[in-house]
């Protein structure tokens, strides 16, 4: 895929993480196959030189997400476990920065934009263009992509980039995304 990406364009690769990958603590089917096609989207946009931000989930051992504090998921993504780390072939890129979310105890954070201030600095960096993918499509990515479309961004879904935790539920984000303004690419 070859996106012409302009000075004023971020890239969120969202929680690309052992956990979400197969093997890890909740796994998404085929979600390693990610990397491969992001990552020469990430070379790219680095080559040029726009802003690369990476999400990851972060949670501490008491997260609420949890269903042994009764939340939904299993435990995934504790903070310093290897299930935290980026997936290891995924390509980051240099002066790129990561948003940590999923470190309260009172609510979990899905969109890389819920309290974690990245909309202010976007605006601050004069951003007007996002690019998303990573996982999963139906949680975390549709969530960044809707929040956003809030916070007045152009906002794009590398479809091939992403994958869902089922497939139906995958549609229903791509089909929620295109409804509130997303471009899915
Ligand atoms: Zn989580």
């Amino acid at each position: 895929m070859d996106i012409r990406f302009e000075p004023t364009d971020a890239l969120i690769l969202v929680d690309i993480q052992v956990d979400f990958c197969p093997g890890g603590k909740l796994p998404i089917e085929r979600g390693d196959e990610v990397v491969s096609i992001l990552n020469p989207i990430i070379e790219q946009a680095e080559k040029q030189g726009i802003y690369i931000f990476y999400s990851r989930d972060f949670h501490p051992r008491l997260h609420p997400s949890f269903k042994e504090n009764g939340g939904i998921w299993p435990t995934h993504c504790v903070q310093d476990t290897e299930g935290a780390r980026f997936h290891p072939e995924l390509k980051i890129a240099k002066n790129s920065v990561i948003v940590t979310k999923g470190t309260r105890f009172d609510k979990d954070q899905y969109s890389a934009f819920d309290d974690t201030g990245l909309a202010v600095a976007f605006k601050k960096l004069d951003i007007k263009r996002v690019f998303i993918g990573g996982l999963a499509l139906d949680v975390c990515v549709k969530e960044t992509a809707l929040d956003s479309i809030k916070n007045g961004f152009h906002t794009f879904l590398i479809k091939q980039g992403t994958r869902p935790v089922t497939e139906k539920s995958g549609e229903q984000a791509l089909l929620e995304m295109k409804n509130k303004g997303v471009v899915i690419i």
